[in-house]
């Protein structure tokens, strides 16, 4: 039996997957174990952000691999001591909790949110804003902070204390604010599995100064924006603000599981001993994979994700096939007049991997994908788009 047959009877029905087994890969290249080979832009969804079997990431990895590769919290270690240290350096914040997921890493955001509102303001101090067609994850208390009733509707009862504002309208904000007793509003600069939707500078700075004039925690979701995906090292960084908490993963970890909570001087201290905990967080091997990535991603690094972005942007806008395209750095999304599923559907007969959102195609690349794979594969896809 195939391996698809075989994953199809034993795995568990939650995805839906494309009928190609990966079986290895090469920076942006991935190969099926028949050799077809295919330009990956979707770096798995955003998170091997140095591409496939990158040299650096893997000498980082296998030499932590070969120290230890567990500890439990109960003992220090080195990868995971310097990446939080260069975290804090790399953002001007304090603390790291490290957890193994975007959700997981947004659970503790959460907890912070709620703990610095019932220490300030009493227990009733509970509720958290986040925006309609936003994604925080598929916990039961992430999917409630998801504003979108699709995701709720099999899991009642959800974890109450959420409210939905709409994405880019201040007074939706506003109006939550005065109605609810509110601890946090959590949004994500650049909405990923929402349809690529980018937030202006007018409602971000909003949001701050919002959070600022009634002591709020304003935690930015940087789970699939971090760690270099939109030509800054964090997308809060385009919009000239600083928020109480950042989350991250996806790309943090270049393929491994990593997850953290950064917290700033206000909310460094909110968790105390015992509060807030993970068995796998911290792990040695992830933080070796994480400062391998977030060390390489300097200024010149992100000016060529930058004119990377601005090709596909320039090759894309006017293009036949094409309605619109959205994003920032290399997270993109494409509004084409063909359906976005057979749009990506066609461009895997043509070799090349793409991701949709909402219905859009979505371009997620590693961030270091050779100019010339990056313009083979915008040419698949125009081509595919103007059909
Ligand atoms: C993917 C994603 C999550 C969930 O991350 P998991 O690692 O799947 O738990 C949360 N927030 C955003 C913005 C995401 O894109």
């Amino acid at each position: 039996m195939s391996n698809i047959n075989i994953d199809k009877e034993f795995v568990a029905n939650t995805y839906a997957r494309f009928p190609i087994e990966i079986s290895y890969g090469n920076g942006s290249y991935l190969y099926s174990p028949d050799g077809k080979e295919y330009i990956d832009m979707g770096s798995g969804i955003g998170v091997t952000a140095f591409g496939i079997a990158d040299e650096h990431w893997k000498n980082a990895v296998i030499e932590q691999l070969s120290k230890v590769q567990h500890t439990s919290n109960l003992y220090y270690t080195e990868p995971c001591a310097q990446l939080a240290k260069m975290l804090c350096e790399r953002t001007g914040m304090k603390k790291v909790f490290f957890g193994n997921s975007g959700a997981e890493a947004n659970e503790c955001a959460i907890k912070v949110a709620r703990k610095y509102g019932a220490d300030k303001k009493g227990n009733d101090c509970n509720v958290i804003i986040t925006l309609k067609n936003s994604f925080h994850g598929r916990t039961l208390t992430t999917l409630s902070a998801t504003g979108q009733d699709k995701f709720h509707e099999l899991f009642q009862p959800l974890t109450t204390g959420f409210v939905h504002a709409i994405a880019n309208d201040l007074d939706s904000v506003q109006k939550l604010v005065k109605n609810n007793n509110v601890c946090g509003i959590m949004i994500e600069c650049v909405q990923g599995e929402g349809g690529v939707n980018v937030l202006t500078k007018e409602f971000v700075k909003g949001v701050r100064e919002i959070c600022d004039n009634q002591d709020i925690i304003m935690i930015v979701d940087e789970v699939q924006t971090g760690n270099g995906r939109t030509g800054e090292l964090y997308a809060y960084m385009n919009y000239g603000i600083k928020p109480d908490v950042v989350t991250t993963a996806k790309g943090l970890g270049g393929g491994l599981p990593i997850g953290c909570c950064i917290m700033n001087e206000k909310t460094e201290n909110v968790l105390s001993f015992g509060d807030h905990g993970s068995t796998f967080g911290g792990n040695p091997v992830c933080s070796a994979g994480a400062i391998s990535v977030i060390e390489r991603i300097d200024e010149s690094f992100l000016n060529e994700v930058k004119l990377k972005s601005e090709y596909v942007f320039n090759a894309l806008k006017n293009a036949s096939g094409v309605e619109s395209v959205s994003g920032m750095g290399l997270m993109l999304g494409i509004k084409t007049v063909r359906p976005a599923k057979d749009v990506v559907a066609e461009c895997i007969e043509k070799g090349v991997l793409c991701l949709t959102a909402k219905d859009k195609v979505r371009l997620l690349p590693a961030l270091n994908i050779p100019f010339e794979t990056l313009k083979k594969a915008i040419e698949t896809i125009k081509e595919v788009c103007a059909k």
